[in-house]
């Protein structure tokens, strides 16, 4: 099976969802840029301070605090999952020299859809686990399925974040789609099916 993978698409086309079923099934590490982004600021990190600002508008974090934040978290050999990264040419040109890719999945998902969903996504403070109040909600109001744990909404799913994350990733993140096409390395999955559909599809594409 193919073990160096990125996951590309806009917020909310359910990158981090599809990445945690697919490390969890396949014993691959889970990088989210985003997550450990969220983990800095709460911990009220120098690099946490730094993104903060950028974070709260829906703006990128600059390209060399990443690149230097990811380096020292792949590990070729066990393989990985990256979600959220590379966001930039710049992070991909960056990301060239550090590792081998073996794929890159392109979960394509509507401006109008990306803002229905992100309005209504909740996390788990505990565990992180992602609910859709609309597609996917929990069985108790509030409450994690899984651990119990409170849900919440991100600071940057709120309407005028979103409509914001949304233009930046066009500007600066669709162009990775082409950059791995050329390469050969891109797959496309129509993220507007049901989570399991799209899991599904990007398992056949992985060869597993
Ligand atoms: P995400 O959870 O992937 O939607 O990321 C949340 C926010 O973290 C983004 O809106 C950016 O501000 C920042 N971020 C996450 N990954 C990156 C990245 N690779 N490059 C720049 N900023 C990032």
């Amino acid at each position: 099976m193919l073990k160096r993978m990125i996951l590309l698409g806009p917020p909310g086309a359910g990158k981090g969802t599809q990445a945690k079923l697919l490390a969890a099934q396949n014993g691959l590490a889970h990088l989210s840029t985003g997550d450990i982004l969220r983990d800095e600021v709460a911990r009220g990190t120098d690099l946490g301070k730094k993104a903060q600002a950028y974070m709260d508008r829906g703006d990128l974090v600059p390209d060399q605090l990443i690149i230097d934040m990811i380096k020292g978290r792949l590990d070729e050999s066990a393989g990985f999952i990256l979600d959220g990264f590379p966001r930039t040419v710049p992070q991909a040109e960056a990301l060239e020299k550090i590792a081998r890719i073996d794929v890159a999945i392109n979960i394509a998902l509507s401006r109008e859809e990306v803002i229905r969903r992100l309005t209504s996504r909740r996390v788990c403070r505990h565990c992180g686990k992602i609910y859709n109040l609309l597609y996917n909600p929990p069985a108790v109001d509030g409450v994690c399925d899984a651990c119990g744990g409170e849900l919440f909404q991100r600071d940057d799913d709120k309407r005028e974040v979103i409509e914001n994350r949304y233009d930046v990733y066009m500007d600066a993140t669709a162009p990775l789609i082409d950059f791995y096409r050329k390469r050969g390395l891109l797959k496309d999955v129509d993220g507007s099916q049901p989570t399991k559909k799209v899991s599904e599809q990007i398992l056949a594409m992985l060869g597993s």
